[in-house]
């Protein structure tokens, strides 16, 4: 296991000569007005939750397009302000981006094109001219913020995620010959060839993509598509020895870093006081006592698979009518992307769901669905995880999804059942959860039932099991995995051993 002070340890030995920066679309922070005063707030997703503490641990700039109506207030001349505000620990620069720009770029081409195009979720992706053009130039802008801080130093430069495949051509482009070492960690599945050949533009994001030195995917399924696409895409050599794609002299590694969470903290937050007091405001809050609490927790998203979850709570019911009044079901989600039409109708399409479920099955003084729209705060959360005794996470296909990863590190008690997607990432680490194929609804139904009937010796062997994984491989081992992939490249090393 390597901890928060290890990877500081190593970053600052390995990479010291080296400004450390990463790049992603979305902050880790922003800036809001809230009853007349600027509030400082986190945004939900994965690629935060895993980076923040990385980069706490390794002191480095973090660049990320702005995204709070109050960002402008608190950043100097030159963008940046330090963060977290309680103990400042790195650099954000942020990105100011037009209004055209975030429907083209953000909206547009990473969400209505790529995000549909690398998840099998049966939507068809739009490529649209117009946002193609918005997200060249915005990859374009951040290449000038990145080399407006970098000058001629040298950097390593750590890209996160598919708003930014032109990226690390354009930075070597810019930057002098050996001036920066580019990586990039790809958060989503990458498709096979058949589908992703349908993209107009597949030639410039792989062209864009092949100028890092390294790739990284949750998993080796993913890893090996990407090759597969540009071995059947671009005059390239493949190195099936090293893993590697050999382009114009050029070699980038293709490596799987599954992505986790701070197990550690969470673990340690989740058992100090100040939550016990919290859990009697919860279980008032959302009227949950006497009841077994089953949880999902999600962005509204159309891959999360949140329909067919709440479809199988109902088939649930229909099977068990004895767990009425027994069972509360309750879904936190963030509303996410909502400009785009498909993710629109899907919030629609979940409130006339649990409005049906609810009459079909509620008496009097209780329903079994509560959908709680909205951020929470992370305490609230990560105590909500280690209250339920069910945590249902049914992607209908997932990169990784760290909501699995982070209620089993909530779950000091060794009690607790994970049903898990078998399309997710996370399912092929957390072997222990109770599998589903979200797309079968009886076998779905059937899961949960054998999740609230499962003996309590079966459960804590288990979630021990998945425990022991997530804390082994907690998101200090995955940075530092990825970082000595690395060194290798500049300094010839073996990857080391972390
Ligand atoms: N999250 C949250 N509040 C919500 C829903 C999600 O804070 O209502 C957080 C959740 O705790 C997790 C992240 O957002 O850390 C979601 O990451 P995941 O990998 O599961 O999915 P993504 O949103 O990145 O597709």
């Amino acid at each position: 296991m390597l901890i928060k002070e290890d990877l500081q340890a190593f970053v600052q030995e390995k990479l010291g000569d080296y400004l450390f920066v990463v790049v992603s679309n979305r902050q880790p922070y922003e800036h809001v007005y809230k009853k007349g005063k600027i509030e400082c707030q986190r945004p939900s997703g994965g690629v935060i939750t895993a980076l923040d503490p990385v980069m706490q641990a390794c002191h480095g700039l973090w660049i990320a397009a702005s995204s709070g109506e109050a960002d402008h207030r608190v950043t100097d001349r030159f963008n940046k302000i330090e963060v977290p505000a309680d103990s400042p620990a790195y650099s954000l620069k942020r990105v100011w981006l037009t209004k055209p720009e975030v429907e083209g770029y953000y909206y547009g081409y990473s969400n209505d094109a790529l995000w549909p195009l690398c998840h099998t979720a049966f939507q068809r992706p739009v490529f649209n001219q117009e946002d193609w053009q918005h997200y060249t130039n915005v990859n374009q802008k951040f290449a000038k913020a990145v080399m407006d801080e970098v000058g001629e130093a040298k950097a390593f430069i750590w890209i996160q995620d598919y708003h930014f495949c032109l990226l690390p051509k354009l930075l070597k482009d810019m930057a002098a010959a050996n001036q920066l070492i580019i990586a990039h960690f790809w958060h989503i599945p990458w498709p096979s060839y058949e589908a992703f050949r349908i993209c107009p533009q597949k030639d410039e994001i792989l062209e864009g993509m092949l100028a890092n030195d390294m790739i990284g995917f949750h998993t080796h399924y993913h890893c090996n598509n990407f090759i597969e696409v540009v071995d059947r895409q671009l005059e390239s050599k493949i190195d099936r020895e090293r893993f590697s794609v050999i382009r114009h002299d050029h070699e980038t590694l293709i490596r799987p870093y599954p992505i986790s969470v701070d197990f550690e903290e969470i673990n340690r937050k989740v058992q100090q006081n100040d939550f016990k007091n919290m859990e009697g405001e919860l279980i008032e809050e959302f009227h949950l006592d006497n009841y077994r609490l089953l949880l999902g927790v999600d962005r509204i998203d159309y891959t999360k698979g949140i329909p067919e979850r709440l479809d199988a709570i109902d088939r649930l019911l229909e099977k068990h009518p004895e767990l009425k009044e027994k069972i509360i079901f309750l879904q936190l989600g963030v509303l996410s992307r909502i400009h785009i039409a498909k993710y629109k109708a899907l919030n629609d399409e979940i409130n006339a769901l649990v409005e049906k479920i609810n009459w079909k099955h509620s008496t009097d003084g209780w329903s079994p669905v509560i959908f709680i729209r909205g951020n929470i705060s992370s305490a609230k959360l990560q105590l909500l995880y280690r209250m339920a005794q069910v945590c249902i996470v049914s992607a209908l296909h997932d990169g990784m999804n760290l909501v699995a990863k982070e209620f089993v590190s909530a779950h000091y008690d060794e009690d607790g059942v994970l049903v898990l997607s078998q399309f997710a990432g996370s399912a092929r680490e957390l072997a222990e959860a109770v599998l589903i194929n979200p797309y079968d609804s009886e076998q779905f139904s059937d899961s949960i039932y054998q999740a609230l009937t499962m003996p309590e010796e079966e459960r804590r062997k288990r979630m021990v099991k998945m425990r022991q994984t997530v804390h082994e491989n907690n998101i200090y081992r995955w940075a530092g995995k990825f970082i000595s992939g690395l060194l290798k490249i500049e300094f010839k090393e073996q990857e080391v051993a972390v």
